[in-house]
């Protein structure tokens, strides 16, 4: 293997410390914590992960966390609805998280619309998403938050690279391009008709900075990636009892220059950013 290795966890210790001091120092000034209440409705293996990991995260940087459960019943989107006016109400709760997947039935982007854009953790409110466009944006889905931070770890100059990113998902792929268009990167994001059509070698081979955010076990072959390119692999597939990205790390690794691994690259810092956006959050209802 020739490439560096991004991993996430180094990252994610680095912005924990950050975000520690600035929480101190701000618990100094105002006497207030923040408080972030994760909303869960029914129950999922997944979503269980993921509250236990934010917890312990929350936990260690001194920010309040509270787990809101809704059972999976007939009237759970009329609850949670209900649920999330009361935590959008209550002025000792700072920031929600809405935990996905929801079960079948359920309208996530309805549920997400109706917290308040200032107490939006995850920064998926269309009021934050649209601020990403014009790059006056200080909270932001946690994934593409999270691969900007994996860029500018290796210090490389962003500016006039080539990028490709494979994945136009609402929480990975089109706020990610928006944050590299504001960093003067060119972009060009790939999706299902680009595979379909075939031509999706054609765009990797090009890319300078190759982002891939499928959710398909090892789509993007190693002998596409150009030489020395930084390869970000978002994807998480399960493969028996292994766990591999979207891109086909052995032969990449051999020709990146900087590669994540799956998992811990991405993975690692995405809650840290959670815990990033609360801390903004927080600051902005100061106005500071
Ligand atoms: P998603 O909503 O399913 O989006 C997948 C994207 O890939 C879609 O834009 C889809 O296009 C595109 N796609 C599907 N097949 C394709 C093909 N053959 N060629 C080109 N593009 C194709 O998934 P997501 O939520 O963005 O997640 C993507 C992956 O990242 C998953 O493996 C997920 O587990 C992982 N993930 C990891 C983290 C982390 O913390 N590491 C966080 C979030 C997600 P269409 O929409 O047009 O079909």
């Amino acid at each position: 293997m020739s490439a560096i290795l991004l991993e996430g966890k180094s990252i994610a210790e680095r912005l924990k410390a950050k975000i520690k001091a600035e929480l101190e120092a701000l618990k100094a000034k105002t006497g207030r914590t923040p408080k972030l209440v994760a909303l869960q409705i029914g129950e999922s293996a997944s979503s269980a992960v993921y509250v236990k990991a934010q917890k312990k995260v929350a936990d260690s940087l001194g920010i309040e966390y509270e787990l809101r459960t809704v059972p999976d019943t007939i009237s759970a989107g009329r609850e949670a609805e209900e649920l999330i006016k009361e935590l959008n109400a209550d002025d000792n709760i700072t920031a929600i998280i809405l935990q996905l997947p929801l079960p079948k039935g359920l309208d996530a982007k309805r549920l997400i619309n109706l917290i308040l854009p200032s107490k939006d953790a995850e920064g998926m409110t269309p009021e934050n998403l649209g601020r990403i466009i014009s790059g006056q944006y200080r909270v932001g889905p946690c994934t593409a938050m999270a691969v900007m931070e994996l860029l500018e770890s290796t210090k490389v100059d962003l500016y006039g690279k080539e990028a490709v990113l494979v994945g136009h998902s609402e929480i990975v792929g089109k706020p990610l391009a928006m944050m590299l268009l504001n960093k003067f990167v060119t972009t060009t994001v790939c999706h299902i008709a680009t595979g379909e059509r075939g031509i999706l070698p054609e765009h990797v081979k090009r890319a300078e900075i190759m982002i891939a955010a499928v959710g398909r076990p090892e789509i993007i072959k190693g002998d596409w990636i150009k030489d020395k390119a930084i390869v970000i692999d978002v994807g998480i597939n399960r493969v028996g009892d292994k766990i591999v990205g979207d891109v086909e790390f052995g032969t990449a690794s051999q020709k990146a220059s900087y590669i994540t691994p799956v998992p811990g690259g991405v993975g690692p810092i995405t809650t840290t950013i959670l815990m990033r956006n609360t801390l903004e959050l927080f600051k902005d209802s100061f106005k500071l």
